[in-house]
């Protein structure tokens, strides 16, 4: 008996010595570079790594910016991206005595900032964790990730080839696709495809007219970046409904909804919506405090209502509802506005069915109702909005994972399927322990995950989930396979 305990005492492997976690996070947007914030201050022994090509870590698709047009949508005070001090976007504009020179921030009784005064700041919380090496940064995008033991292998577009033992996906935005009915136009240059990108709005002469794809907050915004450099010529809006946002009311009141007995169905819902909507402007509220409540409980709605529901919302309400929920910072309301008065702005409502270019511009035949009508124009900006729908086909490492069954698509076009805890869902529909999703591309499961409170909280949540892993022995350390 004492011989075979020792016989088999000699076949137990040494125990490895504890090292520490290897958390990758693959975007350093807003999203991939509060996590990597939230994980840095804890005390965890990580080694935290987050792959963006973009030169600073925080801004993403939203706050890479210098272009002083473009405001944040909410004000300052709802920018709330540390839970556990909401007032830190706050404090960090009167810090830096940004306001004092921005004179058109404050407007509606609140404080719209600059986009880029938010991609400063969290710059600014980001530095110091990255001069101390809590956190690296590698300035490149992934272009691989395989599957390594109960890990992953992670290859960068400049060579970088990293191990980790959890990975995050976070390249929430893809841009925006050029309609199907246009794509004879996607390489023209006289096409203005990325609008996220203003400098490239400079080669657009001061009187040329513009036509704009979309008539949502990207396409306003564009059209003030267009003023801010001194366009002046006719910008014309095209969208199929020919709706335009909706400007903030100008007093924040507040008010309550209470759900409705049926709350799993979305009939229930309208109507509990509607008459709150009345009864608020009965009492002299304005119709926006129904929607910044709904806002509250969005999530809980949302995961309270069954997969039939959920799509009959995307197909029959989700523009109605996105054209009052994001809403235009009202130095933007004002232009469009004063532009729409004087004729240099106009919305108009269609579908593209074809286009081509000619040797003048660029030609459009539209479906309006029962009828065509055809629109000629030296410059097309296609703002659409990002495509999430093509989420995987954006991104290399995106396909090579769904090829490896890691991730799948949502099934609803709005990102990536995950569960409640925001482990991808694989190929073989269970959640893949190690791997995460956070913002935007998890709306699915969550629904409303767009705002920076909301992105804050989920990444909260993913940090504890990933901060409760065991530490893990460095045994199954199998060398990558990557074509
Ligand atoms: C134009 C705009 C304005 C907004 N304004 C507001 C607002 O005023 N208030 C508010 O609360 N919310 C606003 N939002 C919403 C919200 O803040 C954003 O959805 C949020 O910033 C999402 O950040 P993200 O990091 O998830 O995504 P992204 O900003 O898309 O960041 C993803 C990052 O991934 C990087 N990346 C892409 N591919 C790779 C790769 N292969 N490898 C490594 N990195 C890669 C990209 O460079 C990018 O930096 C706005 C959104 C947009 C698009």
């Amino acid at each position: 008996m004492l011989s075979m305990t020792e016989a088999s005492a000699r076949h137990v492997p040494p125990r490895q010595p504890a090292r520490s976690r290897r958390i990758v996070v693959i975007g350093g947007g807003f999203t991939g570079a509060a996590l990597a914030r939230r994980l840095a201050l804890s005390e965890a022994d990580l080694q935290i790594t987050v792959f963006e090509p973009r030169a600073r870590l925080g801004a993403g698709l939203a706050y890479d910016t210098r272009d002083p047009a473009l405001r944040l949508n909410v004000a300052a005070a709802r920018m709330r991206a540390f839970p556990e001090d909401p007032l830190a976007f706050e404090r960090f504009l009167q810090r830096t005595g940004r306001l004092a020179t921005d004179g058109p921030a404050e407007a509606g009784g609140a404080i719209y900032a600059r986009r880029s005064d938010f991609g400063d700041f969290m710059h600014d919380a980001l530095a110091p964790l990255i001069a101390s090496g809590r956190i690296v940064h590698h300035r490149e995008a992934v272009t691989g990730v395989a599957r390594q033991g109960s890990g992953y292998r992670i290859l960068g577009d400049k060579g970088t080839a990293l191990s980790a033992d959890l990975l995050v996906i976070a390249t929430s935005h893809p841009l925006p696709c050029c309609p199907q009915a246009a794509m004879a136009l996607a390489d023209d240059p006289r096409v203005i495809a990325n609008p996220f990108e203003t400098d490239h709005l400079n080669r657009i002469g001061r009187e040329d007219p513009v036509l704009v794809l979309g008539a949502g907050l990207t396409a306003v915004d564009l059209l003030a970046s267009l003023r801010e450099r001194g366009h002046v010529g006719l910008v014309t809006l095209l969208s199929r409904s020919g709706a335009l946002p909706q400007p903030h009311a100008d007093r924040q009141l507040t008010t309550t909804i209470a759900a409705p007995a049926q709350a799993a169905s979305l009939r229930e819902w309208l109507k509990t919506v509607r008459s709150a909507v009345e009864r608020a402007e009965a009492e002299g509220l304005p119709w926006q405090s129904v929607f910044d409540a709904l806002r509250q409980q969005s999530q809980a709605i949302w995961q309270g209502l069954p997969l039939s529901e959920r799509k009959r919302f995307l197909r029959h309400l989700r523009r109605r509802f996105e054209a009052r929920r994001y809403r235009m910072p009202p130095q933007i309301a004002a232009l469009l506005d004063s532009d729409m008065a004087a004729g240099r702005v106009r919305s108009i409502a269609g579908r593209v069915t074809a286009a081509e270019a000619t040797r003048d511009g660029l030609l459009l035949t539209l479906r309006q109702g029962s009828g065509t009508a055809r629109i000629e124009t030296p410059w097309l900006a296609i703002a659409t909005g990002p495509d999430h729908c093509g989420i995987i086909a954006q991104h290399a490492y995106l396909r090579q994972m769904a090829d490896q069954g890691l991730i799948r698509a949502d099934g609803l076009g709005l990102g990536l399927a995950c569960n409640g805890a925001s482990r991808a869902i694989g190929a073989d529909g269970a959640p893949v322990e190690t791997l995460f999703i956070a913002g935007p591309l998890a709306r699915a499961t969550f629904g409303e995950l767009s705002g920076v409170p909301e992105i804050a909280a989920q990444v909260d949540a993913i940090a504890r989930t990933l901060l409760a892993e065991q530490p893990l022995h460095g045994a199954d350390r199998a060398q990558p396979v990557l074509s």
